[in-house]
């Protein structure tokens, strides 16, 4: 049976270099997390979330998928952004998209890759929306750029829209939800600024009228 010996050389390396640092490294990881931030990524090996921002393990909340979506009715998000929000009180939402994606590539084709082409068609819808003004940019690498970012704002508003971040904001709960677009290329995030935090900027028709009754832990 392949053991993959090398991974586990890497753990013993990794742990030796914790505890070289502080003794009870561990220990204290074991007792809890308190993580400020959720991070909502693609799960490309190119995107590491925790070395892009320089997040040592219990500093950063992670959700990984294929191309960062956060789809309306997806129980996994919606229970990690219900856990982060709720349990952990994590004060700000990353949804941090990448140029170069081969997600948001594979939803601008036609080509028929199978069940991920009905996960993607998230992105197509993204596309249609803004059809014009993507079709109106002539270098398709320009064009797909943009979807990229397109579809991480679009990704921001549908964690908004959540009961889970309008409870959290009626209850006077700190949150911010951010959109970024990591570089592979160069190793750089850019901030889309289309950061959101709080339910009057959310477009009247997403507004969930709660009380804070209703919302109160
Ligand atoms: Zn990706």
């Amino acid at each position: 049976m392949l053991k993959l010996r090398n991974l586990f050389q890497n753990n013993q390396e990794f742990v030796k270099s914790r505890i070289s640092k502080d003794p009870n490294y561990f220990q204290r990881l074991a007792d809890a997390q308190d993580p400020l931030y959720l991070w909502i990524g693609c799960s490309d090996s190119r995107v590491p979330a925790n070395e892009i921002v320089g997040l040592e393990p219990g500093e950063l909340f992670v959700h990984r998928n294929v191309a960062n979506l956060f789809p309306h009715t997806d129980f996994n998000c919606l229970s990690v952004l219900e856990f982060g929000v709720d349990l952990l009180k994590i004060q700000h939402v990353i949804i941090c998209g990448h140029y170069g994606c081969s997600g948001v590539k594979a939803a601008m084709e036609d080509h028929r890759l199978g069940l991920v082409d009905n996960w993607l068609r998230n992105i197509r819808d993204v596309y249609a929306h803004f059809k014009d003004e993507l079709e109106a940019i002539a270098d398709p690498k320009e064009r797909y750029n943009r979807l990229v970012e397109l579809n991480v704002m679009q990704q921001v508003l549908n964690v908004c829209h959540t009961t889970i971040v309008q409870g959290a904001w009626i209850r006077n709960q700190p949150l911010w939800i951010h959109g970024w677009v990591y570089d592979i290329g160069t190793g750089g995030l850019k901030d889309l600024d289309c950061c959101v935090s709080g339910i009057d900027q959310v477009e009247q028709i997403y507004r969930i009228r709660l009380s804070k009754k209703d919302w109160l832990n």
